[in-house]
């Protein structure tokens, strides 16, 4: 695909801010950069072949990241796909690095791994600039693991990624886990002697239909109150107060103060009224929720205008142009999602072709 790219200044005349007709405030920005994967989790992909959308180059990320920059956003989190396979993601991580927000501030940037090539990679992100990252393992059983990813050793891998992440300093150290019922809900209080034993913060979440085959059901999703329940009987836990309004996680420490859990609820406690983001598949198109029926294609449009030759042209008003497109698709983000509800439709893209 020919690398289509805007001048690096995107500051327009008018300062905005992206925001919905619900009256959120949009500042946080997911963009998946590809959408192969090196993991085959029995809950994400079918494993029967990979339906497969293009990739742009890291310049037109960079030059769509960017045109975002300039509404407002200043939260990027960069996934997948499996995020680490992309060639030139340090490079990328550098030039984010280098951005700044409306109010001259450095982005806040993150990453969501499975953590499979994070062992050699942690330094060189947190070199390039890289603030966090969230890895991504759904049992700390290595047989378990193994079940789950289907890929031999991966338990391994990870739990060595977990610790270079931590030493290179790309703190505080999120671990996500998707639970499933009848798959691994056995680990829960395994997960809390991790979050002690390695330091970090372990984030239960429901598992939502996004799934490429069919395995979604009420009963599959081991609810928020099961999980603190179950915590609560090995090892007392404190509810800790929210940090900020919108807050995604309801947190949770342990009796002595040592370890956080976090537990995400899209299902069973939805938190859509508080949502602030918007995502950007790895072939360039806007997504307003996890759950949209339709797409926006703002990369076929930047690509329209440069093979109109407008961008040459009039190089601020096809700015002006590609990020009106970005506000008014913003402005029409649904209101929440439907998940359980008569009529619910999934998604057209699964979680691994959205970006997770
Ligand atoms: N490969 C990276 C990783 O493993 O973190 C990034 C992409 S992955 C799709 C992002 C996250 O989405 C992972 O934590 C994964 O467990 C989660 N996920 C995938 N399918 C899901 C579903 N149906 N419901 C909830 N979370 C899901």
């Amino acid at each position: 695909m020919a690398a289509a790219s805007l001048s690096p200044s995107l500051a327009g005349p008018l300062v905005r801010r992206l925001s919905d007709s619900h009256g959120r405030v949009i500042h946080d920005l997911r963009v998946s950069i590809t959408d192969r994967c090196n993991y085959k989790c029995v809950y994400c992909r079918s494993g029967e072949g990979e339906e497969r959308y293009p990739e742009l180059t890291i310049a037109e990320y960079l030059s769509l990241i960017e045109l975002f920059v300039g509404l407002g956003i200043t939260k990027v989190r960069l996934t997948g796909g499996e995020p680490l396979l992309r060639r030139g993601l340090v490079e990328l991580i550098a030039e984010l690095a280098r951005m700044r927000t409306l109010d001259g501030e450095p982005l806040d940037l993150a990453i969501t791994t499975n953590g499979h090539l994070l062992a050699s990679l942690a330094r060189p992100l947190k070199d390039a600039g890289l603030n966090r990252v969230t890895v991504s393992m759904d049992a700390v059983d290595s047989a378990v693991f193994e079940r789950i990813t289907r890929v031999p050793g991966s338990f391994e891998k990870v739990l060595a990624g977990v610790r270079a992440a931590r030493e290179a300093g790309l703190t505080p150290l999120k671990i996500n886990c998707v639970l499933l019922r009848g798959f691994n809900e056995d680990q829960i209080e395994g997960f809390a002697r991790f979050a002690r034993d390695e330091d970090v913060v372990v984030r239960f979440i429901e598992f939502m239909p996004l799934e490429e085959g069919r395995l979604w059901t009420p009963e599959i999703v081991v609810p928020l109150r099961e999980v603190v329940e179950r915590i609560g009987r090995v090892l007392p836990l404190q509810e800790l107060p929210a940090r900020e309004a919108g807050e995604t996680a309801r947190r949770y420490t342990f009796a002595d103060g040592v370890g956080e859990i976090g537990i995400i609820a899209p299902v069973s406690q939805a938190f859509c009224g508080a949502c602030s983001r918007v995502r950007l598949t790895s072939d360039g198109k806007i997504r307003t929720c996890l759950f949209s029926q339709v797409e926006h294609d703002l990369y076929g449009h930047m690509r329209s205008l440069l093979e109109d030759g407008a961008l040459e042209r009039g190089h601020n008003n096809a700015q002006e142009e590609l990020r009106e497109y970005i506000c008014r698709t913003v402005h029409g983000k649904e209101a929440r999602h439907h998940i359980g509800e008569p009529g619910f439709l999934k998604p057209s893209r699964s979680m691994v072709h959205i970006g997770g």
